[in-house]
């Protein structure tokens, strides 16, 4: 298992195992963000949260939303608005140990413009 926090610790996420992947996206809000990110079932993720801890974002057709601490504002993960066990999730590697995704290889994705990987 590794952990997932927020600075202040009050949104901690448990993941099963570290990913072999990192995606680097420069879509609207990703390039903004400046997220990592790895993906999950959502049923093998701990929400370790209580919801009046995190604030959410969504946008445009509304079927995923971004999920930040409320009190150090660092963003955890996305998932979509409708999470059922069998969702995928998003999650913003930057909130783990560094050293448990520095052997990762990162791929940087064009989610701007054509949905490919630019590398
Ligand atoms: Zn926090």
């Amino acid at each position: 298992m590794i952990e997932a926090s927020c600075h202040c610790g009050a949104v901690r996420l448990e993941l099963p195992r570290a990913p072999r992947r990192l995606l680097d996206c420069n879509c609207s809000i990703c390039r903004r963000n400046g997220g990592l990110w790895a993906y999950y079932t959502a049923h093998s993720v701990r929400f370790r949260y209580r919801k009046r801890d995190v604030e959410t974002y969504a946008w445009g057709d509304r079927m995923l939303r971004y999920i930040r601490c409320r009190h150090c504002g660092c963003l955890l993960h996305w998932e979509p608005t409708r999470r059922t066990s069998a969702s995928r999730v998003g999650v913003n590697m930057r909130n783990v140990d560094p050293a448990l995704i520095a052997k990762v290889r990162v791929r940087r994705f064009d989610g701007a413009k054509t949905w490919k990987f630019l590398d």
